[in-house]
């Protein structure tokens, strides 16, 4: 199993540069309104509002905010029908598919899926009866909507925990997981996806790991309660991180105690990091050491500051000295090298321009434009 390298793809219905990889194309497809999760799609980013779903209000425009930063499907708690009666005019003003968060009540899902969202949460063995599964499952079916099971480390099944001594185990959750996929699948029901999220990076790494040896369903991948941006960050792009370099994961959510734009900006940092999703220019800068020659992290920063907004794969090196910073920056689209009074530009590890150390950005930013210029007409003829 293994990510399957692409220049070009079609995501919702657009030519896309920003998909290197797609997911594993033997792994079940499940649409989600306008989007394909698994069955070969981009990886999709996703999170839930913060807001009270009742104040519509509040609630679309933190929708709004999330979509800015890149989110393309985003999840709304659903505690009560004054939620649910809410979610016909978040879904008509959302401009993205919206997910319904449905813990207990069968009918809430049923509102959901009339109010017309494009996905449903919910564990059917916590809504009751098999009638009551029946019912909900027989509305989705109709309406085309699919359901994801999520099992989290914090709400296992009694009696597993019991026979696992009170430890959550991959094992465990994949048998959780496992048991609701039986409850729908009992009724004929396929477009289901599933998650396993734990507060342990590595139960969550195995349990995704051994349920993706046993099933096709795609898998949406995250690290549960990870905490605050700094260490939630790191801990969810370990665990994230590791199962999309293993070609597992279809969609992916980082939950950070922080506002949920934060989550997106990691979700696209992990995308990037890994190599399965890019969206704009990647920066490369030395680390500096005792042969630097130049004031590299201003002249960073002044990089960075000149690549906001640029949506291509390119990628872009900063190098503190003559050294090796040609040979470091090889590998990059372009590469500003700083030396003594002086500085490099090269292009593919080629010298392109020798200039004074004061007109080092300028030249730079020529270049680049250059660069961009080029990218966007090879854009054009491919499209
Ligand atoms: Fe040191 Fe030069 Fe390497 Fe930067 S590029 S880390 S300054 S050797």
């Amino acid at each position: 199993m293994g990510l399957r390298k692409l220049d070009v793809t079609v995501l919702n219905g657009r030519p896309s540069r920003t998909q290197l990889y797609t997911s594993d194309p033997k792994i079940r497809g499940v649409r989600v309104g306008p989007l394909m999760i698994g069955g070969g799609a981009p990886v999709i980013v996703q999170s839930m509002c913060s807001t009270d779903t009742r104040d519509v209000r509040a609630t679309v425009a933190q929708i709004h905010r999330l979509v800015e930063a890149g989110c393309e499907l985003v999840r709304v708690a659903v505690p009560d029908e004054v939620a649910s009666a809410a979610l016909s005019d978040i879904v008509k003003e959302a401009g993205v598919p919206i997910v319904a968060d449905i813990h207990f009540h069968y009918k809430r899902a049923i509102e959901a899926i009339e109010a017309g969202v494009a996905k449903v949460r919910l564990n059917p063995g916590n809504i009751g009866s098999r009638d009551r599964v029946k019912a909900v499952v027989d509305v989705a079916g109709a309406a085309g909507i699919p359901i994801r099971i999520g099992v989290n480390s914090g709400s296992m099944p009694d009696d597993i925990l019991q026979r696992d001594g009170y430890i959550v185990t991959p094992e465990g959750m994949v048998e959780a997981a496992l048991r609701e996929v039986h409850l729908l699948e009992q009724e004929g029901f396929r477009d289901i996806i599933v998650s396993m999220k734990a507060t342990e990076t590595k139960v969550m790494v195995e349990a995704n790991r051994l349920f993706r040896k046993k099933s096709d369903i795609p898998l949406h991948l995250g690290i549960t309660e990870a905490g605050l941006e700094g260490y939630g960050t790191i801990k969810s792009a370990i665990g994230i991180g590791s199962l999309l370099l293993d070609g597992i994961g279809e969609t992916i959510r980082v939950s950070l105690t922080a506002e949920p734009e934060e989550e997106i900006k990691v979700c696209w940092w992990i995308l990037e990091s890994t190599g399965v999703r890019r969206r704009s220019a990647e920066l490369v800068a030395c680390p500096t050491c005792g042969r630097i020659e130049i004031d590299l992290f201003e002249l960073t920063a002044q990089v960075e500051k000149l690549l906001k907004g640029i949506d291509l794969p390119i990628k872009v090196a900063v190098m503190g000295c003559v050294v090796n910073g040609p040979g470091e920056s090889r590998d990059a689209d372009i590469g500003v090298v700083g030396g003594k009074g002086k500085g490099l530009i090269l292009r593919k590890g080629q010298i392109v321009h020798t200039v004074p150390e004061e007109e080092l950005l300028s030249m730079f930013k020529l270049e680049l434009d250059k660069l961009v210029e080029e990218k966007r007409l090879e854009e054009v003829e491919e499209a």
